[in-house]
């Protein structure tokens, strides 16, 4: 039997292969950016600057929406979009309990309230028959999110906002390029909200965001919001004139320049790297207790991160609790090189920002599953975007087989790190 790494045995991953760098930026990104330092146009209103309005086109090309909306990052997207969307102040916005903090930030900071719904087992995304036990004449809109890369289910979803005649805003942070059923993420509700942090699939050098929709009408809202409320009129100067409560939420000229670069390589980089994901993905199937992700009939998974699910009966290992063995994972894999993560350490409502003072209710009760998700599993993020990866992760692969022949070693760890709590 191999030497865990953790134990004192060689690393599973070479260290030369441990770390794929996330985005990949080449020479024509640094001449984007710099073509435009040097232009001098260096902020949206600048006259005649055409970054800006370029990404926005091309991006509207890549999802097929009718209007996109460049905007200074992803969560300010999501503010904008229910500002626009007219979503009722104090109204409640059904998400799901499993997202960055941001969706929820985002409904806060537009003055209406969060309402959390638990995820489906297998998709990780918000389950559409809680959803309805969950709409009211109180919700405002409905918030699905595209969790890792997977659209939600979206026809049931829309059915039930549709139901209630208020609108959906798809949090597509994660999800540039995926789609559902043929329709691209951002294009299957009233408006889709980007991100473009450099960790995202489609990166900026900075910060970013883009809001998708069909609708002229919400198009020209936006406009207006990002630009303190102020209305442009081809052809003539800027009033600087507030007309509707605003804010600042432009993108820099720089950051849409080098996400344009970036976007020209965007379907060359998902079909370069779908290839070492998928094989990944065969071969830790192939491990008796890993669940990898699910690619529902119709959709196509944009991969931004990859998220195991451990289940310890079928390692052998089934009398430790789930979080223990996914602990003695976590430490055992990363000795061995293989960098997996915790993605979001607790259900949203857990987050004190979001807990309502008058519910004492156990967060794990609430959003059982949710909570089981994350204590059985865990995550590979970043590095497989690399379009070069695959053999990083062949790497990896490598190092599971290997923690995967030592079971009996990481069921001891876990039985140990359970009485020792
Ligand atoms: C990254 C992310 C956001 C926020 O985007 P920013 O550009 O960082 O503001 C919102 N929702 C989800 C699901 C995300 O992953």
């Amino acid at each position: 039997m191999a030497t865990l790494a953790l134990f004192g045995g060689t690393r599973a991953v070479p260290r030369q292969l441990a770390d794929p760098q996330w985005p990949v930026v080449t020479a024509a990104d640094e001449q984007a950016v710099l073509r435009t330092l040097r232009s001098g146009r260096l902020s949206a209103t600048a006259d005649g600057e055409p970054e800006i309005p370029g990404l926005e086109r091309e991006f509207a090309e890549l999802t097929g929406a009718a209007h996109c909306v460049a905007i200074s990052s992803g969560t300010t997207a999501l503010q904008l979009a229910l500002a626009a969307l007219d979503v009722p102040t104090g109204s409640e916005v059904p998400m799901p309990a499993l997202s960055m903090n941001a969706t929820a930030l985002a409904v806060l900071a537009h003055g209406a309230k969060p309402v959390f719904v638990d995820i489906d087992p297998r998709t990780y995304t918000m389950d559409p028959i809680l959803l309805a036990a969950s709409v009211s004449a109180r919700t405002g809109a409905v918030l699905p999110v595209h969790l890792h890369g997977l659209p939600a289910d979206m026809e049931a979803i829309n059915t039930v906002a549709r139901r209630h005649g208020v609108p959906v805003i798809e949090d597509a942070a994660q999800a540039h390029g995926a789609r559902y059923h043929g329709i691209c993420a951002g294009v299957l509700g009233d408006a889709g909200c980007f991100s473009l942090h450099p960790s995202k699939n489609l990166p900026s050098c900075g910060e970013g965001g883009l809001v998708t929709t069909d609708s002229a009408e919400l198009h020209a809202r936006l406009i207006q919001l990002r630009l303190f409320g102020e209305r442009l009129e081809p052809g003539c100067a800027r009033t600087y004139v507030a007309l509707r409560p605003g804010i600042n939420g432009k993108l820099s000229p720089l950051e849409a320049a080098f996400t344009r670069e970036q976007l020209r390589r965007f379907d060359e980089h998902a079909a370069r790297r779908e290839p070492g994901i998928l094989a990944l993905l065969d071969r830790l199937g192939r491990l008796p207790g890993i669940v990898v992700p699910a690619v529902p009939e119709g959709s196509r998974h944009a991969w931004h991160i990859l998220r195991l699910r451990f289940e310890p009966a079928a390692m052998g290992i089934g009398d430790v609790p789930a979080g223990f063995v996914r602990r003695a994972l976590h430490r055992v894999l990363r000795a061995e090189g293989v960098p997996v993560s915790r993605y979001q350490t607790t259900p949203l409502p857990a987050q004190p920002a979001f807990a309502r003072p008058d519910d004492d209710e156990p967060v794990e009760k609430g959003f059982p599953v949710t909570a089981a998700v994350l204590e059985d599993s865990l995550c590979l993020q970043r590095r497989h975007l690399n379009p070069d990866s695959a053999p990083a992760l062949a790497a990896y692969a490598d190092g599971f087989e290997k923690v995967w022949s030592c079971l009996a070693v990481v069921g001891q760890m876990a039985r140990s790190l359970a009485s020792a709590r």
